[in-house]
C-alpha cells in the first residue's frame, strides 16, 4: 500500500474500500473483514450509509491493530449545523465502536456547514478526529471555507472518473494543498467503462484489466481512491495496482475520455433536489 501525508502532516492510505450502498448489515460486516484481510487499510462510510455499525463490527473482529486502520465517516445533511454536528459525529463514533476517526467529512456543502466547520475544528483539537475534510465541495465553495478558517479541510471528496476528471477541482486542490479523494471511481460502470474501447487497449498494453488501469489513472493523478466491490476477486484486483504505471501517452488517451459534464449547473440542481427529496 502506498501513502500520501496529507496537509497536517497525517499519513492516509491512497487506495482505500468504499461501502455506500451495501444495505445487508451481515453483507457489509463480512466484506469489510474480506477488505481488511486482503489488505486494504481504509474503510470508508457514512452516517447516511446506515452501516457504520458493521464497519465497527467489522474492524473488532480483524486481526489488524486499530492504529493501522485509517477509518473515515461523514455528517450528513440535516447534521450541518454547529449545535447538530458533534452529536451526529458521537452517534457515528459509538455505532462504529471507535474512540477516534481518522477522517471525518461534511458530506455535503449545504445548510449551515460553516457551523459543522467550526465543530469539526474543535473535535480536531480534542483529537477525537485525525483529519478533517469535506466531500462535494466546488472550487468558489472551497476557497472560501479556506480564506475563512484557521484550519483547511485535508481533504475534498468527489466524484471522479475518467468521464468526469475533475480538471478545475484538481488544479485548485493543489493551489490550496488539499488532497483531493475519488468516489465512484469507476462511475459506478456507468457508460459501459469496463468496456470502453481506450480503457480496453490500454488495459491489454499492460497485461492488466480495465478497472486497474482506471484504479492507476486516479492515483497518478494525485487522488486517493476508494472503489468498491462486494466481489473477494474484485477487491484482489482493485488493490493489485502498485505494480505497473501509466505512460505519458495512456494518460493522454484517458484525458480525451473527459465529459466535463459537472460544470452543468443543471446536474447540480438535480443533485440538490435529490438531497432535499424535492419532487417536480
Ligand atoms: P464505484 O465507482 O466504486 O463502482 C462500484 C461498482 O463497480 C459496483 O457495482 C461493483 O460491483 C463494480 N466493480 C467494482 N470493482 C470492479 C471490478 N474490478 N470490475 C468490474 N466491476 C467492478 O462506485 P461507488 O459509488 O460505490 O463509489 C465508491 C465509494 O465512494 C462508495 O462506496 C463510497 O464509500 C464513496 N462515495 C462517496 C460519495 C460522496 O458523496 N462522498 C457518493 C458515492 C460514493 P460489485 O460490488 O458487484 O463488485
Amino acid at each position: 500500500m502506498e501513502y500520501v501525508t496529507l496537509n497536517n502532516g497525517v499519513k492516509m492510505p491512497m487506495l482505500g474500500f468504499g461501502v455506500c450502498r451495501i444495505d445487508d448489515l451481515k453483507e457489509c460486516e463480512e466484506v469489510v473483514v474480506q477488505a481488511i484481510e486482503r489488505g486494504y487499510r481504509l474503510i470508508d462510510t457514512a452516517a447516511i450509509y446506515e452501516n457504520e455499525e458493521a464497519v465497527g463490527n467489522a474492524i473488532k473482529r480483524c486481526s489488524v491493530p486499530r492504529e493501522e486502520l485509517f477509518i473515515t465517516s461523514k455528517l450528513w445533511v440535516s447534521d450541518n449545523s454547529y449545535e447538530r454536528t458533534k452529536e451526529a459525529f458521537y452517534t457515528s463514533l459509538k455505532k462504529l465502536q471507535l474512540d477516534y476517526l481518522d477522517l471525518y467529512l461534511i458530506h455535503r456543502p449545504l445548510g449551515d456547514y460553516y457551523g459543522a466547520w467550526r465543530a469539526l475544528c474543535e473535535l480536531y483539537k480534542e483529537g477525537k478526529i485525525k483529519a478533517i475534510g469535506v466531500s462535494n465541495f466546488y472550487p468558489d465553495s472551497l476557497y472560501d471555507l479556506v480564506y475563512n478558517n484557521e484550519i483547511k479541510p485535508a481533504i475534498n471528496q468527489i466524484q471522479c472518473h475518467p468521464f468526469m476528471q475533475r480538471v478545475d477541482d484538481l488544479n485548485v486542490s493543489k493551489d490550496l494543498d488539499v488532497r483531493l479523494e475519488a468516489w465512484s471511481p469507476f462511475a459506478v460502470g456507468a457508460n459501459n467503462i469496463f468496456q470502453n474501447e481506450v480503457l480496453t487497449r490500454i488495459a491489454s498494453k499492460h497485461c492488466k484489466s480495465v478497472a486497474q488501469v482506471i484504479l492507476r489513472w486516479h492515483l497518478q493523478r494525485g487522488f486517493v481512491v476508494i472503489p468498491k466491490s462486494i466481489k473477494t476477486n474484485r477487491m484482489e484486483e482493485n488493490i493489485n495496482v502498485f505494480d505497473f504505471q501509466l505512460d505519458k501517452e495512456d494518460m493522454e488517451a484517458i484525458t480525451l475520455l473527459d465529459e466535463k459534464k459537472v460544470e452543468d449547473s443543471k446536474y447540480r440542481l438535480e443533485s440538490l433536489k435529490r438531497v432535499y427529496q424535492i419532487t417536480d
